[in-house]
């Protein structure tokens, strides 16, 4: 299954209405390696370093991705959908 399909299954939220205007990238901090829409782009992409980030278990950022879409994605809920799904792999 791709990382956009985890995602939409576990969170219900379709990360390809996601048209890159970058609006999520303003709020950052040092334990962010990559912005939000990078991780978003990554997830479209079905590339695995969307898992592999330190963005992802930023706590910053995840409280930032509450309110960072400015087009309707929750990506609070995208980041626990893919948080779920690292830790997943990471017990195979
Ligand atoms: S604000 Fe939303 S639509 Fe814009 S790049 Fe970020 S995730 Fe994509």
């Amino acid at each position: 299954m791709s990382l956009r399909s985890v995602v939409k299954k576990a969170s219900g939220q379709d990360v390809y209405i996601c048209h890159a205007c970058n609006d999520c990238d303003t709020q950052t901090s040092d334990d962010m390696d990559i912005p939000l829409s990078s991780l978003v782009q990554l997830v479209l992409l079905n590339d695995e370093e969307a898992l592999e980030c330190r963005t992802l278990w930023s706590d910053f950022a995840l409280e930032a991705a509450h309110s960072a879409c400015k087009r309707g994605l929750n990506l609070h809920t995208v980041m626990i959908a893919l948080r779920e799904e690292s830790m997943r792999k990471a017990g195979e």
